[in-house]
């Protein structure tokens, strides 16, 4: 088959022939990739960010992403017609496949722990996108960007009937990492949200998710075209360009708004922050009212630094959200089928990977796809 592969970190991908995958557990499926998503994640990847980490290639040549979609082609024969807590996938059975979590060890605290995470569904005990042992698909062992990928049963979702490749393909990681986040807010109807980073990959859909949530999106981007796309997208959200309104003016447009003047009760229920940036966070943290939380998803090596002022005094809630289990992933794709949530995309064909590499590190708006329907050029 024909896939991209790295032979080192820091080079190109090479469009090559490789073997065809092997099935080699009951959970595995063999995937027809239709379309496959690039992700910040696959640059941290490809420059050796992973290394000496459980994320970084275990062989070489390595096949990068983590969020495609496809349609099954093969399947291990003692699953077909088999009891199972997953879905009864068949050869044919169109599925969204995210990165997290291949054949987890079924065994280790968070294998076994059946506990929700923030009220959310979990996941049939043995399954657990947070064990340590799993592999993941596209980082520790090949992904999407290739014809055929084996990917686990547990690990995916049926895609809605009227769902196509291209649209699934951007959701498994950018949608099921921000739904999640949203998710994680623990917000009722009506509640403030705001989107650090609202006009980027995870952002642009995030507006759209809290939005049809019922929630009162603050989306906050730095660069023109962000701000714009964000605009474009949002239908009653607060769009704001940082780099010309303080967070401090922003929180009293939501004061005007409510008719709140007092200082700690103005501002967003919650704050997700999407930007590897310091100053991002510090402008989410400005907005939030006092007894708000703040939900972190990017993660900057030197890390971030709080005042122990909001904690303390303000007793802000500061929280992480990583992707989401396979029982959000379900419930997110119903969500984006039945509120029209759709990422803003631009499509290569598979052999011009590179290409699309070079045009990621431009700044783009929305999400760059392989669509392997697309003819090699
Ligand atoms: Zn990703
Ligand atoms: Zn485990």
């Amino acid at each position: 088959m024909k896939a991209q592969v790295l032979k080192a970190y820091n080079e190109p991908y090479v469009f090559t022939d490789v073997p065809l995958p092997k099935i080699t557990s009951p959970y595995d499926l063999l995937i027809k990739v239709e379309a496959a998503s690039y992700c910040h994640t696959d640059t941290v990847c490809a420059t050796g960010g992973f290394d000496g980490h459980a994320n970084a290639p275990t062989q070489w040549p390595h096949i990068g992403c983590h969020e495609f979609a496809g349609t099954v082609a093969d399947i291990h024969k003692p699953l077909a017609g088999s009891d199972s807590s997953v879905a009864p996938f068949q050869i044919g059975t169109r599925v969204g496949v995210p990165g997290r979590a291949f054949h987890p060890c079924g065994t280790c605290y968070e294998c076994q722990r059946e506990t929700p995470d923030y009220g959310q569904p979990s996941d049939s005990k043995g399954y657990s996108v947070y064990c340590p042992k799993a592999k993941n698909l596209g980082l520790s062992i090949p992904g999407g960007f290739a014809e055929y990928a084996v990917v686990d049963a547990r690990q995916v979702a049926p895609l809605p009937a009227e769902m196509s490749a291209v649209d699934a393909a951007p959701l498994m990681c950018a949608g099921l990492t921000i739904y999640a986040a949203l998710k994680n807010c623990q917000l009722q109807r009506g509640d403030r949200v705001a989107i650090l980073g609202c006009g980027g990959g995870l952002g642009h859909l995030g507006i759209q998710f809290a939005e049809k949530m019922g929630l009162k999106v603050v989306g906050i981007d730095t660069s023109g075209p962000a701000v714009a796309l964000s605009q474009r997208l949002a239908t009653n959200s607060l769009i704001v360009n940082a780099t010309k309104t303080t967070a401090d003016d922003v929180v009293q447009i939501m004061g005007n708004e409510d008719g709140i003047v007092e200082q700690g009760r103005m501002g967003v229920d919650a704050a997700i922050i999407l930007p590897e940036s310091q100053a991002a966070f510090d402008y989410g943290m400005r907005l939030l009212k006092n007894w708000g939380t703040c939900v972190v998803v990017s993660f900057p090596t030197s890390g971030f630094v709080f005042s122990t002022q909001d904690i303390v005094f303000r007793h802000i809630s500061i929280t992480g959200s990583l992707v989401g289990s396979n029982a959000i992933l379900r419930e997110m794709l119903a969500f984006a089928d039945e509120h029209g949530v759709k990422c803003v995309s631009q499509l290569f064909a598979l052999s011009n990977l590179n290409d699309l590499v070079t045009r990621h590190h431009q700044g783009v708006e929305g999400k760059l796809i392989i669509d392997l329907s697309l003819a090699t050029s």
